[in-house]
C-alpha cells in the first residue's frame, strides 16, 4: 500500500492553475466567478483533481485555507457528472462535521457553489435540533447531500428516516481532531456501520492526533496525504499590519473618525481586551449611528453563532469582538467524562470562518503575540488582502515591540508594523464629540445593555418558546424592556457637520456636493454591506486614505 504524502508549500509552486484548468462543469465555475475566487487556494488546487480521480484523501489544514471549497467543489462535480446518467435521486454526499455551527457554514458553502445548479444537486443541513420526525420528510426528498452532525445523523439513521447503505458515493469528514474531542468517537463508529462497503472518503483535520490516525485506518484506503504546512499569518504582501499610536481618551476619537470619514472601508472586526469594552464601544458608536454586532465568550453559542452569520450575510459591516482568547471554544470538552460537556453540537469557534473581512481592529492592544496572531488571522483569509491596525497605548508598546520581534522572525523581514499616519488635532470636532459620547457611556449603562443582551437572549430561547407561548404576559414584560436605550440618543450625533471634516479630506470626499451621501451612507452601512463586501473584496480593501500624509 502506498501512502502518497505531499507537503504543501506556496514558495515552492511555480504558477497557480486557475479553476478553468481543473475542468469543472460550467455551473460551477460560474458560481465561482460569483463568489469573486478568481483563482483555487493551494489545497483546492491539489485536492480537487485528486477527489475527482476518485482517490482517498486526508486533508490537514485549518480554517482559511479554502478546505471547504476543496472537498465542496469536486464532490458537487461528482455530481453532476453522474446526473447525466444516472437518473435517480439519492443521497450521493455526506458531508460531517463536529458542530451545528459548522455544518451551518458548511452547508452555505456548498449552496453558494451550487447557485446555478441548485435544481440538479440539493443540499440540506439536518444539524439543527428540531423534531426528527419534521426533518424526515426533507431525508425523503433525497437531497443530494446532507450536511450533518455525528450524533443527529445516527439519530436518523436509527430511526430509519435515512438509507446511504445503497446510495452513498462520497463521505467527507471535516474537522476530525474535534469530533473526537467533542466525544463523537462512539458515534462515528456507529455511523460508518450504516454505510456501504465500498465508498470514497475524505478525512479534513488541523492536527492529526492518534484518534485521527486511527479514524484514517478505518475509513481510508490508500490514501493521498495534502498536508499544508501553513505560516501563522498571511505574507505581509497580502496582509499589512499597521500602528496608530493613540492614548487611551483618544482611541474612541480617532475611530469615529476613521469610520465616518470612511478611512476605514469594507468589513471589520475591532477587538477589544474585555467584555464589557465590547458593550461601551458598541454604546459608543451607536451614538453616531455607526451599527455593531458584538461577540464574546459570554453570550450563549447560538448567539455568537448569530452574531457570526450576521456579520457574514451583511447585516452588519462592523462586529466587536473581546479577547480572542476567550472566544477559542469557550466550551472546551476535553475528555468524553467532562461534566461540562453540555450541547457537544454548539459552541465550537475554531473552524468559525469570519467572511470577507477587509480589517482587523485592535482598538486594544492584545495581551499575548498568540492573541495577536489569532486577531490579525481573522483578515487576509483565502487569496483576499487584509489589514490589520492596531491602537497602541504607551503602556502596551512593549508587548507591541515584542509582537513585532517575533512576526519580524516568522516572516524574515526587516520591520513589520508600518505608522498609521493620523494627526489627531485635525480631528478635533470629532474628538470633542467622542469625548462626551465616551463619557456618556457609563458603567451603568454597559451593565444595563448587558442585561438587554440577556434579556433578548432568553426571549430568542427556542427552548423556552412553548413556556411563552403559555405565559405570554411574560414575555410582554421582557419585550417592553427592548425599547430601553441605556444611552440617550441624539440625532444630530449622526450626522458629520462640513466643519469637523478636515481641510486635507474635504477636497477628496467632495464635500459639500456629496456629503449628504456620504453622511446617509454611514448611517446605513448595514443595509448596503452585502453588496459592498464583494465591491470591497474587489477593490483596495486597505485603509484607503491617511489624513495628513503631507507633511
Ligand atoms: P475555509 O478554509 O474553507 O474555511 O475558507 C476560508 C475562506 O477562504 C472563506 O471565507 C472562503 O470564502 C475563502 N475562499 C475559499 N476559497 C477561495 C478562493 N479560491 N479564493 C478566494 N477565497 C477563497
Amino acid at each position: 500500500m502506498s501512502i502518497n504524502e505531499m507537503e504543501l508549500d506556496e514558495e515552492n509552486e511555480v504558477k497557480p492553475k486557475n479553476f478553468h484548468e481543473l475542468e469543472l462543469d460550467d455551473r460551477l465555475l460560474k458560481a465561482i466567478a460569483k463568489l469573486g475566487w478568481i483563482e483555487p487556494t493551494l489545497i483546492q488546487e491539489k485536492a480537487i483533481p485528486l477527489i475527482l480521480e476518485g482517490k482517498d484523501i486526508l486533508i490537514r489544514a485549518r480554517t482559511g485555507s479554502g478546505k471547504t471549497a476543496a472537498f465542496a467543489i469536486p464532490l458537487i462535480q461528482k455530481i453532476l457528472v453522474n446526473k447525466r446518467t444516472q437518473k435517480k435521486q439519492q443521497i450521493k454526499g455526506l458531508i460531517v462535521a463536529p458542530s451545528k455551527e459548522l455544518c451551518k457554514q458548511i452547508y452555505d458553502v456548498v449552496m453558494f457553489l451550487t447557485i446555478k445548479c441548485y435544481r440538479e444537486v440539493r443540499v440540506i443541513d439536518i444539524s439543527p435540533q428540531t423534531d426528527l420526525n419534521a426533518q424526515k420528510p426533507l431525508l425523503n426528498e433525497m437531497p443530494d447531500i446532507i450536511v450533518v452532525t455525528p450524533g443527529r445523523l445516527l439519530q436518523h439513521l436509527k430511526a430509519g428516516n435515512v438509507m446511504l447503505k445503497h446510495s452513498l458515493e462520497t463521505l467527507i469528514i471535516d474537522e476530525a481532531d474535534l469530533l473526537f474531542s467533542f466525544g463523537y468517537e462512539n458515534e462515528i463508529k456507529a455511523v460508518l456501520t450504516y454505510l456501504p462497503t465500498a465508498y470514497q472518503a475524505i478525512l479534513a483535520s488541523a492536527t492529526l492526533s492518534e484518534d485521527v490516525k486511527d479514524l484514517k485506518k478505518l475509513i481510508l484506503h490508500n490514501p493521498a496525504i495534502l498536508k499544508l504546512e501553513e505560516p501563522p499569518l498571511a505574507p505581509p504582501t497580502q496582509l499589512a499590519h499597521y500602528t496608530l499610536a493613540a492614548e487611551e481618551t483618544d482611541k474612541a476619537a480617532i475611530l469615529y473618525a476613521l469610520l465616518k470619514l470612511h478611512l476605514i472601508r469594507g468589513k471589520t472586526i475591532i477587538f477589544v481586551n474585555t467584555v464589557d469594552r465590547c458593550y461601551k464601544l458598541k454604546l459608543f458608536l451607536e451614538q453616531f449611528g455607526i451599527p455593531t454586532c458584538i461577540l464574546n465568550s459570554e453570550l450563549p453559542a447560538t448567539s455568537r453563532c448569530r452574531a457570526v452569520s450576521q456579520f457574514n450575510s451583511g447585516t452588519y459591516d462592523i462586529i466587536i469582538a473581546s479577547d480572542e482568547k476567550a472566544l477559542e471554544e469557550p466550551h472546551v470538552i476535553k475528555t468524553k467524562k467532562d461534566k461540562r460537556r453540555k450541547d457537544k453540537e454548539s459552541g465550537v469557534a475554531r473552524g468559525i470562518d469570519f467572511q470577507f473581512v477587509s480589517n482587523v481592529i485592535n482598538f486594544d492592544f492584545p495581551l499575548d503575540i498568540n492573541s495577536y496572531i489569532h486577531r490579525a488571522g481573522r483578515t487576509a483569509r483565502g487569496k483576499n488582502q487584509g489589514t490589520a491596525l492596531s491602537f497602541v497605548a504607551i503602556r502596551e508598546r512593549p508587548m507591541m515591540e515584542k509582537v513585532e520581534e517575533q512576526l519580524k522572525c516568522t516572516y524574515n523581514c526587516e520591520s513589520l508594523f508600518k505608522t498609521y499616519l493620523f494627526k489627531l488635532e485635525e480631528v478635533e470636532g470629532f474628538r470633542y464629540r467622542a469625548k462626551d459620547g465616551w463619557k456618556a457611556v457609563t458603567r451603568i449603562a454597559v451593565r444595563e445593555a448587558r442585561l438587554k443582551e440577556i434579556r433578548q437572549e432568553v426571549i430568542n430561547c427556542e427552548k423556552l418558546k412553548s413556556y411563552f407561548e403559555d405565559n405570554p404576559r411574560d414575555l410582554q414584560s421582557l419585550r417592553q424592556d427592548k425599547a430601553l436605550h441605556t444611552v440617550k440618543l441624539q440625532p444630530h450625533l449622526k450626522d458629520v457637520p462640513e466643519y469637523i471634516v478636515p481641510p486635507t479630506l474635504k477636497g477628496i470626499m467632495g464635500i459639500g456636493k456629496r456629503k449628504r451621501k456620504f453622511d446617509r451612507d454611514a448611517a446605513s452601512s448595514g443595509a448596503t454591506a452585502v453588496k459592498s463586501r464583494h465591491q470591497a473584496r474587489a477593490s483596495n480593501p486597505l485603509i484607503s486614505l491617511q489624513i495628513s500624509t503631507k507633511k
